[in-house]
């Protein structure tokens, strides 16, 4: 199955994504984490991008559509893949379509006091990208790998802001163009991640392909 996962950010994409992605045996395509690799790795792209995030800004987007260009050429995209954090402009949702065909859009939304809180007390995964939020968390471990924890340097509030302006500036549009092409289904992110991830389940279907 080939799915995109839509909505602002903190409201849960990549929470549910990793177990979408577990269920359905397909990798899970973060463009935000795959730039965050880029800067652990210390390239000239991680550090360029780096000049956005760190404002909240979008990175330019013909750097983002040639990394997932090249990540979707990968054998392990064959079976299906989960896209995550793309595309966030319709230029991407347009260069995207002359790259691979879409089953899904799964367009996730909550209130942005909510997303705000969330933001607030995201702790990430230096190992595996995880992200968990600090009231679950009882040391600065990664529960699942072990790994440190740290706080994403974009997710300071003001950063977050500016976020949230780019989102509703963009995703308007995208929503229409995937709208328009009837494979959108609309989730509520304001419920408990299991309650979220049992929704996305019954809308897709659930069955790989
Ligand atoms: P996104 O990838 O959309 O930016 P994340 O998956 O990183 O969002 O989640 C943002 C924060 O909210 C994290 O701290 C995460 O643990 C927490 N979170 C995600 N989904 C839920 C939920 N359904 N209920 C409560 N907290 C959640
Ligand atoms: P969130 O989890 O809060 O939705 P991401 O981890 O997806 O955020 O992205 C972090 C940052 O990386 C974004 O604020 C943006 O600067 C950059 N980024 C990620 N994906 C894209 C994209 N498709 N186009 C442009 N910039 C991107
Ligand atoms: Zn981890």
């Amino acid at each position: 199955m080939k799915l995109i996962f839509l909505g602002p950010p903190g409201v849960g994409k990549g929470t549910q994504a990793v177990r979408i992605c577990d269920i359905l045996d397909i990798p899970h395509i973060s463009t935000g984490e795959l730039l965050r690799e880029e800067l652990r790795n210390d390239t000239e792209l991680g550090h360029v991008a780096k000049g956005y995030t760190s404002q909240g800004k979008l990175v330019p987007d013909n750097l983002i559509i040639e990394m997932i260009k090249e990540r979707l050429d990968v054998p392990d995209c064959k079976k299906g893949f989960l896209l995550d954090g793309f595309p966030r402009t319709i230029n991407q949702a347009i260069a995207l379509e002359s790259i691979t065909d879409i089953d899904m859009v799964v367009n996730i939304d909550a209130p942005h006091d909510l997303l705000l809180e969330r933001i607030s007390g995201r702790r990430m995964c230096s190992g595996c990208g995880k992200s968990y939020h600090i009231s679950h968390l009882s040391s600065e471990i990664c529960p699942d790998c072990g790994a440190k924890l740290y706080i994403r340097e974009d997710d300071k509030i003001e950063t977050a802001r500016k976020r949230f302006e780019i989102y509703e500036e963009e995703f308007g549009d995208i929503l229409d163009f995937y709208r328009k092409k009837g494979i959108i289904v609309d989730i509520d992110g304001a419920q408990t991640i299991d309650v979220v991830t049992e929704n996305i389940i019954k809308n897709i279907g659930g069955n790989n392909k």
